[in-house]
């Protein structure tokens, strides 16, 4: 399969001049892009510049940052001109995969697309590789720390041949650093993340995954936060490696009604943890994103512990709210007296 890696400069509403555009607010002005073939070799390029139709002024973070100018912009040619443009080298009915540094820019992309009444890429989630994810779990100790482009390129010893911060010279780089990763550590292209700006409509559109030491699973939009979380499939803590029913040790739970944590056991894994994250749509729907991870007692343990720091901050502010509506009735009664004295 092939890769296409892309980058995107967008432009925003500069604050004051003009006002933004809720459905769209960031608008693309420069596409860039490299295809790296199956042999890992550049076998393409993209570069063109957008003609904005919604912000006409330069936000100042943008021409501070990319360079670009509105006069030059205007010599480029429209979203849905460049996106066909775009369609058209890609090629149609080719197998490929997006690769972008962090993840914003697909969902710019798609946001964009949304805001043309173009079709959409995918109907549902859009599986790619985010370099900058995989540049911090080849390289970085703590696997946490989220590094920009040039700090990559740097770290690496990857000649700077062409300035950053423009479209075609980001995803040069970027595609510079995945062949580098590729030659490193090549098992790190199993690590898929999930562009969820458009979620599964329907049950044969969810995502179902299994990667080395995790498993994900998206979920369809529900109607309510209470119908998914009421849904079996959602809250099914089966083993993500072998499918056997497990134990559980810790029922789901949430700290804050956004994010759920369970553990059971696997009889023949050992420990799991859950996870769902809940996502809102725009249209005020809800869809889920589970993953499951084999765990140490130690991390079992420490789940247990923040599952019963949450219980201990419930019950408080179930006795403080109790308190309050005491005060309030109590409150309420003497208002009422004041009343009839009055
Ligand atoms: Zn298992």
């Amino acid at each position: 399969m092939k890769w296409i890696v892309l980058d995107l400069e967008w432009n925003q509403s500069s604050s004051g001049k003009e006002p933004e555009v809720a459905r769209i607010p960031f608008e693309i002005i420069e596409i860039g892009a490299i295809q790296i073939g199956e042999n890992g070799q550049m076998t393409g390029e993209f570069s063109e510049l957008v003609k904005p139709q919604v912000y006409r002024k330069m936000h100042s973070y943008t021409s501070k940052l990319i360079h670009l100018q509105m006069q030059e912009l205007e010599k480029g040619h429209v979203f849905p001109e460049v996106w066909e443009r775009f369609q058209n080298w890609i090629g149609t009915g080719e197998d490929y995969m997006f690769c972008t540094w962090g993840p914003s820019d697909l969902t710019e992309l798609q946001r964009n697309l949304a805001f043309y009444d173009l079709p959409p890429i995918r109907k549902g989630p859009i599986p790619f590789l985010d370099a900058q994810k995989l540049y911090t779990l080849c390289y970085e100790e703590d696997r946490k720390a989220r590094r920009n482009l040039e700090h990559a390129v740097d770290a690496l010893g990857i000649e700077k041949d062409i300035p950053f911060h423009r479209a075609f010279s980001d995803a040069y780089y970027t595609a510079k650093v995945m062949l580098r990763m590729k030659k490193d550590r090549p098992a790190v292209y199993s690590k898929i993340s999930y562009d969820v700006t458009i979620p599964p409509a329907t049950e044969a559109d969810e995502v179902e995954v299994v990667f080395d030491n995790y498993g994900k699973y998206i979920s369809r939009v529900f109607e309510s936060r209470e119908a998914a979380l009421s849904d079996r499939h959602v809250l099914s803590t089966k083993c993500f490696l072998c499918g056997q029913s497990t134990r559980r040790k810790v029922k789901w739970f949430s700290t804050n009604g956004k994010h759920y944590y369970s553990v059971s056991e696997c009889p023949s894994h050992g420990l799991l943890k859950g996870k769902i994250r809940i996502h809102w749509t725009e249209e005020g729907g809800v869809f889920v994103v589970k993953t499951q991870r084999l765990v140490t007692k130690a991390e079992a343990e420490e789940i247990l512990t923040k599952r019963n720091k949450a219980e201990r901050k419930l019950k408080e502010q179930q006795k403080q709210r109790e308190k309050q509506l005491g005060i309030r009735r109590n409150r309420g009664a003497s208002g009422k007296n004041e009343e009839v004295d009055g």
